[in-house]
């Protein structure tokens, strides 16, 4: 198969591991008979240097135009005092909403290598953590209507959805449990919130086309406490926009590890977007330190979603379970002083361990 990729390596440590994940593709390509081309085109600070806009027409087109896209990471301090609209992050919202992708897919994923590092009790943990949070992504109260009333005394923002809007954000739910562990949570406030009933009756409209999905529903307040109390019970949320962005960010943390998370964005017939969960790590560019896993896990769910290679996403997988356990680790999953000093020549940098 010869798969078109755009590339977008973005600010900070961006360049350093969307490189590294590039290495990998074209590894796979070589073992399984792919070829992976990429065009790298400019987002966010890199953009805003080179032609004043942090998402140039021509970034988005170029992904349009490809068959999935992989972002590093966009924004630094450089940019920090610009205004709203010359924000570099304002080019992750633009590809969002561009590139029609509505489906927020982002695995909490504990590897057991690093279980150390994972803030819950090692009796809650078990043998570790596999959430998929599915975010609805252009849609819910960060699209609704919003003001404020003449005098400035009351501000309004709407929550509003539609069945279709519902609809394809489910059935990306219902198809993802139906690929992992066949459980899916409905998560929303349906005692107060009417697009939440409007959610729960769509949902309920479609669950006969899944029989083998054991579906549930659960208030958004008990879905975050759940996920700390007993985040085994868990296999698939789908959720709001709104809920998706806190309970992911919730479910980032229990797996203690930022630098090795991936996401995926989709959409109906489009090009996904694709993009570890950790931001630019300003602190860190350019010093060869940052952990690449996160983007090569990254790539892994591009050539399951966008490519359904589903043997060479999971041969990325298995690589990256080997590097841990021969012991390499990078700064961020290599846990405190002692731990450091043990690990010696274990310790090492982007290209290393990618
Ligand atoms: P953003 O607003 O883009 O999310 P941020 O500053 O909130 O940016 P990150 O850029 O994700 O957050 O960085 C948070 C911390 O995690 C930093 O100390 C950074 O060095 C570290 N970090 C993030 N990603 C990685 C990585 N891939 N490898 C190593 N360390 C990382
Ligand atoms: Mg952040």
């Amino acid at each position: 198969m010869n798969c078109k990729i755009a590339t977008i390596p973005g600010d900070g440590i961006g360049p350093d591991i969307v490189r590294e994940g590039c290495r990998v593709l074209d590894a796979v390509g070589l073992k399984f008979g792919h070829s992976f081309s990429y065009t790298p085109v400019l987002a966010g600070g890199a953009a805003l240097d080179a032609t004043g806009e942090p998402l140039p027409q021509a970034t988005l087109d170029a992904c349009l135009a490809s068959d999935a896209v992989l972002l590093g990471a966009v924004g630094g301090p450089k940019w920090d005092t610009l205004p709203g609209s010359k924000r570099p992050e304002k080019a992750l919202l633009g590809l969002r909403a561009g590139m029609k992708v509505y489906a927020n897919l982002r695995p909490a994923l504990m590897f057991r290598q690093l279980a150390d590092a994972c803030p819950l009790k090692s009796e809650v943990v078990g043998d570790g953590l596999d959430i998929l949070i599915v975010r609805e992504l252009t849609g819910g109260i960060y699209f609704g209507d919003r003001g404020r009333n003449a005098d400035n005394t009351a501000a309004w923002d709407t929550e509003a959805y539609s069945i279709p809007e519902i609809e394809r954000v489910v059935k990306i739910g219902f198809e993802s449990a139906m690929k992992r562990k066949n459980k899916l949570c409905v998560v929303d406030k349906a005692n107060i919130l009417e697009t939440s009933r409007l959610w729960r009756e769509v949902t309920e409209a479609m669950k006969a086309s899944y029989p083998t999905v054991e579906l549930s529903y659960m208030y958004v307040d008990n879905a975050a406490m759940q996920l700390v109390r007993n985040p085994r019970q868990f296999d698939v949320i789908v959720t709001s926009n709104m809920f998706g962005d806190i309970l992911s960010d919730e479910a980032s943390q229990i797996t203690g590890s930022i630098g090795m998370l991936a996401s995926a964005s989709l959409g109906d017939s489009g090009p996904g977007l694709y993009e570890p969960i950790h931001g630019s790590a300003p602190d860190i560019a350019g010093k060869d330190l940052a952990n690449p896993l996160a983007t090569i896990l990254t790539c892994a769910m591009m050539l399951r979603y966008s490519f359904s290679m589903e043997k060479e996403s999971a041969a990325i997988e298995a690589a990256v379970e080997k590097v841990l356990d021969a012991g390499w680790r990078t700064g961020d999953i290599a846990g405190g002083a002692e731990a450091r000093s043990r690990l010696g020549d274990k310790l090492v940098g982007t290209k290393k361990m990618g």
